[in-house]
């Protein structure tokens, strides 16, 4: 049963010519299958449909080739063939009773034509924004008009693919939309430049045009962002009242944000749930039409105090409805314990980045629901009564313990600590990462409940111990530890000085409280963020830090979780300084030797001590010794064994969580082909030419 105090979250809303039959709204994200995978991502839709959610968005939908976003993968709906695939995930959204909603844009000089091939167009000429070496050409009024045109076109064929929300796009620096409501990209001297009453011109145009189009049957929303950070360059808040003041009552529905995309979907190490009522908490006292907006909100304390309090009128999550997509089902149930809160890492995001379909650490079941048939709240019973030993109790552990409980099986869970968690609650007592605990949090919640998973703490398990226990199965999850003679990314070898270096840390050290002091190296050859939060707790605990990296710039790969601009702000307000492009060519304990990694210029660095976050070596002695046994195996009833997540192969939480989920999964069930997923292939779609090579697949050789 429902907490009573819930029950607004459960009111329906009118939004324009349809109903919300609740207050939660998938807003749009990307998810890297798009158009190219578009059964996947019509079962990924559903899920979410089925989980409860109103309103089940699309991400970004290009209107027309001159707006392609290759190599990104978002929608589609450049003409009529691109209907169909959307048309089915709107038939999956529909089929659980919630709203289908499309976010079209054509996205000018933030977009590509890698693929297309087209001239790109925005407002006034100018260069791309990725760094393409290209540039865009200034709109001529010809444009403008076929901008529209293009764009109420795209409404209709989202209406005739049964849309029931169909977006204008203004927001996250990335729609032409936005584009001329900016002086920085709009320098144009007609009627659509210049003063703001020019700039807001082509907004209410296609607003307009959108509500005349689609208008009688589907509600019109305007995705806008209400600050970028960016100055008079940018749109600023004082001028975003002003617009949102102008266009109040046009759209149906306000959908309101923060720009760009790193200053929206902003990870929990930097903002916390619920950042951006202060910059939009204006809108609902400027217009009648309904708001919903963002806050990576998990608490539905939290979300009903933004719908007490007047601002907002319904909730907009992405990150959370990926790492649970059945989260308002569950407030709706009083399961308010099951919600599986995301921990704002930004993996998800990470697909987008680097074109791959989404994943997330919390749900490993994000982006398998079509390919694996993984559904998030549901699996296959077990087959046999087998008893199965898990060992070790990290993000590996626990989600293979959770999940083959959920199976059924009679698990016990071995742990060295004293505590759960592994490495997730060592990194969750590192500035910034505290809300990563979530993903330890909710498994043990759900361990908790089921009585036929034993967990059993202090318990290092020998070989000996796990042949003595007689489980028929055992899966390792004993993890993994940093490396401490330099050996990484940028050297095959160790590090002179370092492997026996006193003064030598892990990131393993500084976990476990051993903190070196005075002026400290922390070498970056990891490019995530192990070395810029080591560099920040060590400045927090007082030592002077030099972030050192043989990459040209500080921890690369943050740029795919959307970290980098923060990282790189945190590390100059703590005064952490950045030498990059340089690498360790010696540590004598107190002296550096630092080598430049074009010039081969050397230089000494007086240096107390070096923290390495270079690479980690999994502790799978455990695995190797019961291999080495295994003709003891059958002796001891032992069936199968497995060694699964930083013990297999050191990676990401979201790795370690996927590995457990994946060995519980296929526990005891019958083997996937090679491939263990399905694939979208051409020849599956009757009008493919090369459908008729499908006689070829029989071997008749
Ligand atoms: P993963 O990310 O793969 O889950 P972690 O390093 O987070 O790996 O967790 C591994 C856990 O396994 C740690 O908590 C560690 O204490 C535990 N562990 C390692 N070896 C053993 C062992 N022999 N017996 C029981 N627990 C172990
Ligand atoms: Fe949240 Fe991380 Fe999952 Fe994204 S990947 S939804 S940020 S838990």
């Amino acid at each position: 049963m429902r907490d009573p105090r819930y029950d607004l979250l459960f009111e329906p809303l009118k939004i324009g010519p349809v109903t919300a039959k609740n207050r939660f709204f998938q807003v749009p994200h990307c998810n890297g299958m798009g158009h190219a995978m578009p059964l996947a991502h019509a079962a990924m839709r559903e899920v979410k449909a089925e989980g409860g959610w109103a309103v089940v968005s699309t991400e970004e939908c290009e209107i027309h080739p001159s707006g392609d976003l290759t190599p990104y993968v978002e929608a589609r709906l450049w003409d009529d063939r691109d209907i169909p695939a959307l048309a089915l995930m709107c038939d999956k959204v529909h089929a659980h009773g919630a709203l289908a909603a499309l976010e079209l844009t054509h996205n000018g000089p933030t977009a590509s034509n890698l693929y297309s091939r087209e001239v790109l167009i925005a407002p006034s000429a100018q260069p791309t924004k990725y760094g393409y070496p290209h540039q865009a050409r200034a709109m001529t009024l010809h444009d403008i008009r076929e901008y529209r045109r293009w764009h109420r076109e795209a409404a209709l064929r989202g209406k005739r693919a049964g849309m029931d929300i169909i977006y204008v796009y203004a927001a996250h620096d990335l729609s032409l939309a936005m584009h001329f409501l900016q002086r920085r990209r709009n320098q144009r001297s007609d009627d659509y430049g210049g003063p703001l009453e020019n700039r807001v011109r082509l907004l209410r145009e296609v607003l307009q045009d959108t509500k005349d189009a689609v208008g009688d049957r589907c509600a019109v929303a305007l995705r806008f962002a209400v600050e970028e950070g960016l100055g008079p360059g940018g749109v600023e808040l004082a001028e975003a009242k002003d617009i949102v003041g102008m266009l109040a009552e046009l759209p149906d529905l306000w959908d309101v944000n923060l720009a760009a995309w790193y200053n929206d979907s902003v990870p929990s190490r930097f903002a916390a749930e619920g950042a951006q009522e202060p910059f939009i908490a204006f809108v609902k006292k400027t217009t009648a039409k309904p708001v919903v907006g963002v806050g990576r909100f998990t608490s539905p304390d939290t979300m009903v105090s933004q719908l007490r309090r007047g601002v907002l009128d319904l909730i907009g999550c992405a990150r959370p409805s990926i790492a649970d997509p059945f989260l308002p089902r569950k407030i709706e149930q009083g399961r308010v314990d099951d919600i599986r809160e995301c921990i704002g890492c930004n993996v998800c995001v990470s697909g987008d980045m680097t074109i791959s379909p989404i994943r997330c650490t919390q749900n490993p079941s994000m982006g398998e629901e079509w390919r694996k048939s993984w559904h998030p709240e549901h699996i296959a019973p077990k087959r046999t009564a087998a008893r199965v030993l898990v060992v070790g109790g990290g993000p590996a552990g626990l989600e293979a313990a959770r999940a083959l409980g959920q199976r059924g099986y009679d698990v016990s869970l071995a742990e060295a600590r004293k505590e759960l968690g592994g490495r997730v609650t060592r990194e969750a007592r590192l500035p910034g990462l505290a809300e990563w605990a979530r993903v330890r949090d909710w498994r043990v919640g759900q361990i908790h409940k089921l009585a036929n998973v034993s967990v059993y703490l202090d318990s290092m398990l020998s070989a000996q111990d796990v042949l003595d226990f007689g489980a028929e199965h055992v899966v390792l999850a004993t993890g993994c530890h940093w490396r401490r003679d330099g050996h990484g990314r940028s050297h095959g070898f160790d590090i002179p000085g370092f492997a026996d270096g006193a003064r030598i840390h892990t990131p393993d050290d500084l976990m476990d409280g051993r903190i070196p002091e005075g002026r400290v190296v922390v070498y970056d050859d990891d490019g995530y963020y192990h070395a810029s939060v080591a560099a920040e707790l060590l400045r927090l605990r007082g030592c002077e830090v030099i972030h050192l990296t043989p990459e040209d710039s500080l921890a690369p790969w943050t740029l795919n979780t959307l970290d980098y601009r923060h990282v790189r702000k945190r590390m100059a307000e703590l005064g952490i300084e950045a030498l990059v492009s340089h690498d360790i060519v010696g540590y004598d304990g107190s002296t550096l030797t630092v080598e430049d990694v074009w010039t081969h210029q050397r230089r000494e660095l007086a240096c107390d001590a070096v923290v390495t976050a270079t690479a980690r070596l999994p502790d799978d002695a455990l695995y190797q010794s019961l291999l080495q046994r295994e003709a003891e195996w059958a002796d001891a009833g032992i069936r199968t064994l497995r060694c699964i997540g930083d013990a297999e192969a050191p990676g990401l939480i979201a790795h370690a969580v996927y590995a457990g989920h994946r060995y519980a999964r296929e526990l005891e069930e019958p083997a996937s082909g090679e491939v263990p997923f399905k694939r979208h292939f051409h020849g599956d779609n009757a009008a493919d030419p090369l459908r008729k090579y499908g006689n070829r697949l029989q071997n008749t050789d």
